[in-house]
């Protein structure tokens, strides 16, 4: 299970090197895939629950990408089958006039994970070096700033406890269009459109270029940066899950000990 190839080395990193069309992950079988995919959610989800039980160790997951990169799709997946304890979502939205009166890490440390969760983060405090950036609202200087106070403050999370992995769901400007679209002729999914979604299409070059010096300047050795390949969901969730599980594998977690006093107790009827 080598991850080591998708994830942002700083020196050498050029988001121009990644397929978005990448599909390496996967078998080439449909059914082999599918099973693969569960056979990896049902690892992880044995894993949680003992990262849960023993309420030690934290797992950060941040997850960005342009819109209709699959951002909902892949925490849906991660969470398929699984036990709702010990696990949570959270969106990341356009700031409320409370967070904008707070520093923009604010919000999302009062969001981060205590002992023995598992937390996603749809959208993150990256926004604030992302659209943020790309619409001039902070210029080069306060961008260079808060790309400190980022690494600064993932340090903290992981000295105290929390493993963080940042994972960039890349895909094709093409592939945007297609899911796009599918949004406004499926009215099912048309609720998800938003019309500012196309202004901020527009500004698909700035992106990319906000997006990779982000990840150049904040893939760390404590909190790395993942670049999914995701114009493929399969080859996205099987990346995805085992990224996961190689965290969790890594924690070499173990339910707490039984208590001495509990091991000679026999409940009375
Ligand atoms: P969605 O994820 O589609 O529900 O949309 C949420 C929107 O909120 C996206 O357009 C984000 O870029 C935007 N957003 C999230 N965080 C921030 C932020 N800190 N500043 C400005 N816009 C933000
Ligand atoms: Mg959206």
């Amino acid at each position: 299970m080598s991850i080591e190839k998708y994830r942002v080395n700083p020196k050498t990193f050029s988001l121009k090197d990644i397929k978005t069309n990448d599909r390496s992950e996967r078998s080439g079988g449909r059914e082999s895939d599918a099973e693969e995919l569960s056979r990896l959610s049902k690892e992880i989800f044995q894993l949680q629950d003992v990262l849960h039980a023993q309420t030690r160790h934290s797992i950060l997951m941040i997850i960005q990408g342009m819109d209709a990169s699959g951002k909902d799709g892949t925490v849906r997946h991660v969470f398929s089958g699984s036990d709702p304890f010990g696990i949570r979502v959270v969106s990341f939205k356009v700031p409320t006039r409370e967070e904008l009166l707070h520093d923009f890490l604010w919000r999302s440390h009062i969001h981060a994970p205590k002992a023995g969760e598992l937390v996603i983060f749809n959208r993150s405090h990256y926004e604030d070096v992302l659209i943020v950036k790309v619409h001039g609202l902070i210029d080069e200087a306060e961008c260079r700033r808060r790309y400190n106070q980022i690494r600064d403050y993932e340090r903290i999370l992981t000295e105290n406890g929390t493993t963080i992995i940042k994972c960039f769901l890349h895909i094709s400007k093409e592939e945007q269009k297609i899911r796009l679209q599918e949004r406004l002729n499926d009215p099912t999914k048309t609720w998800k459109f938003n019309l500012q979604d196309l202004k901020e299409r527009e500004l698909w070059k700035d992106y990319m270029e906000a997006y990779e010096r982000a990840l150049i300047n904040t893939s760390t050795d404590y909190a790395p940066w993942y670049v999914v390949p995701s114009d493929s969901r399969t080859n996205r969730n099987l990346l995805i899950s085992r990224i996961l599980l190689t965290a969790l594998r890594g924690l070499k977690l173990n339910y707490p000990p039984v208590p001495s006093e509990y091991k000679n107790i026999t409940i009375k009827d």
